[in-house]
């Protein structure tokens, strides 16, 4: 009888439950599964640290709708990778991080890169298990990979010691796991979606809230529908953009803070009031404002304000519920009502606030005017990456989104150096589709080494660094005469110098008359490229409402 090894049937079970791909970094003791998922014919993309690999193996869940991998080696590599397990939780997007681990045998004994791993991920994910025995592996792939997209998406683990990726079972003993279905679209209450749809008639200044659960259950068709038949005013979250396109007329997301704040009722569409959508609370939402919620989650539901109607389930699912009910209510929201008009003069008005940024040509440039060119040149089909401060921010209001799934950002946790592993993994699960990364140069430091990667799999990926020099600004010279104050970088940093030291092209912008040109240049080459845009390093935002992070009243 022929026997098999644990990283083959490791790969093969992976296989089979969907995984197509994995990145990651090998080393003891997970060399054999690397190589055992690529004769298993899965796309292995070898990183340059474990915490952009599984910021990489989550963006692609996020993308083709089942979790992706990430392959890390023990201690380190497991810890390292605890980065992407934390924000896929905060994303609620699925992904399943395999740890090499030393051999049981050793356990204890202070073995190489000994870590209790099982432990240390469990705050960090919906499901860990050590596996014991190569026989038992399907068993736990199964259990893994539905628990990471079935239901609210989220994070899993799997421990795989040495002495089980090496072991050697008869092939008779694996005892084979079902093949995972797609996820069920639980649909919500009837009596729920006709309660909600008379609440939206009752409201005098409704808003519907788009979040990043919609672009998740892949419901682009039918929330765009239910916008359309209800003519109700929409705004999307940062990485809901483009479930609905940006630029769709029923859009207010140009006086988005006016919006949130005289709504009499908002619905929320798979998206959360946690910290970005500030809770839902005064003052940035009135004090009495009315919530129906959409959510996957029952456990989401009331979250920092109750519910008034709750529909729990699938965002497909739900939203194509409530256009069926639609047909039988002849309502949609007029087309001519003094909330609209307050959100258009409002949306008009933030416009004027910016244009004179937008039409500043002086040098070094400001976010604004960069912007201008910037989302001029944007392809059609894009998928935007995005990180920094003002960059992301600014970046979110100046360039639109208009298919769904096609930005990428650092999300509901907010975490910096996420971009390059979201764009590496958006260049190799859509190798059809233009890559686009806008990175603010301390947001891009935190993975810039993954530039390598992009040159050594030749992704053509167009990272655009914005660089004021620093973590919300910079200095126009480092001081010799005092300690480097906290957020300053080094000023006109030659990030664009590095990746020509891996095959890539890297172009330098100092005035923004260059800008447009250099760009198309950027996206003419077949290859990945950093375009470094000099900013004025006190460029800034325009002025707000209201602090960054509002507290209650
Ligand atoms: P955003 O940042 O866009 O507000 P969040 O990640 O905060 O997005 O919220 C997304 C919400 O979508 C989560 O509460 C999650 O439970 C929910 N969700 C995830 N998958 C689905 C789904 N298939 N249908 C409906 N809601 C979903
Ligand atoms: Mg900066």
């Amino acid at each position: 009888m022929a026997t098999v090894r644990g990283a083959k049937i490791m790969a093969e079970s992976l296989k089979q439950q969907g995984v197509d791909y994995m990145f990651g970094i090998v080393g003891f003791p997970v060399f054999a599964i690397a190589s055992a998922a690529q004769r298993a014919g899965i796309t292995y993309i070898g990183m340059r640290n474990e915490q952009a690999a599984s910021y990489a193996a989550q963006a692609a869940g996020y993308l083709l709708g089942r979790p992706q991998a990430c392959l890390v080696v023990s201690g380190p590599g497991v810890i390292h990778a605890i980065s992407g397990l934390a924000n896929a939780q905060a994303n609620c997007w699925p992904m399943i991080l395999i740890g090499g681990a030393s051999g049981i045998v050793q356990n204890g004994r202070g073995a190489f890169q000994e870590e209790r791993q099982v432990m240390a991920v469990s705050q960090f994910c919906k499901y860990a298990h050590a596996v014991e025995d190569a026989r038992r592996i399907p068993f736990y792939v199964e259990q893994a990979v539905r628990t990471s997209f079935y239901g609210r998406p989220g994070a899993v683990y799997l421990d795989m010691p040495d002495d089980v990726i090496l072991q050697e079972v008869d092939e008779s003993e694996v005892r084979p796991a079902a093949t995972i279905p797609d996820a069920p679209r639980p649909q919500a209450m009837e009596e729920n979606i006709e309660s909600a749809l008379s609440a939206l008639e009752s409201a005098k200044r409704p808003l519907v809230i788009v979040g990043k659960g919609m672009a998740w259950s892949r419901a682009e068709n039918e929330v765009r529908e239910f916008i359309e038949r209800t003519q109700l005013p929409f705004l999307a979250s940062p990485m809901g953009k483009g479930v609905v396109p940006d630029n769709h007329p029923l859009s207010v997301g140009a006086a988005r803070t006016l919006a949130l704040q005289e709504a009499d009722l908002i619905f929320l569409m798979g998206a959360r009031l946690n910290w970005i959508m500030h809770f839902g609370l005064p003052p940035r939402f009135s004090k009495d404002v009315r919530v129906i919620q959409l959510d996957a989650s029952a456990e989401e539901i009331g979250t920092n304000v109750p519910a008034e109607v709750a529909l729990v389930g699938d965002g497909k699912a739900v939203a194509a519920q409530l256009n069926r009910a639609l047909n039988d209510r002849q309502w949609f929201y007029p087309a001519e009502t003094e909330w609209r008009t307050a959100l258009a003069a409002k949306a008009a008005d933030n416009q004027a606030t910016v244009q004179p940024m937008i039409d500043d040509d002086s040098s070094p440039t400001n976010y604004y005017r960069a912007f201008k060119d910037i989302s001029n040149w944007l392809p059609d089909g894009v998928i935007i990456v995005s990180e920094g401060a003002n960059t992301m921010d600014i970046g979110r209001t100046q360039m639109p989104n208009n298919s769904p799934r096609s930005r990428l950002d650092a999300g509901s946790y907010g975490t910096m150096g996420v971009g390059m592993g979201f764009a590496v993994a958006a260049a190799t699960v859509h190798p059809d589709r233009p890559v686009v990364a806008i990175e603010g140069d301390s947001g891009f430091g935190f993975s810039g080494m993954e530039i390598e990667t992009m040159c050594r799999y030749k992704l053509p990926v167009k990272i655009v660094i914005l660089n004021n020099g620093g973590i919300g600004g910079g200095l126009d010279e480092l001081p010799t005469d005092k300690p480097i104050p906290a957020p300053i970088l080094t000023p006109r940093a030659r990030y664009d110098k590095m990746i020509e030291g891996f095959g890539g092209k890297g172009f330098l912008v100092e005035n923004p008359k260059d800008l447009k040109a250099t760009l198309d240049e950027a996206m003419a080459f077949d290859g990945p490229v950093i375009v470094n845009v000099l900013l004025d390093p006190k460029a800034g935002r325009k002025p707000q409402k209201f602090e960054w992070l509002t507290k209650e009243e």
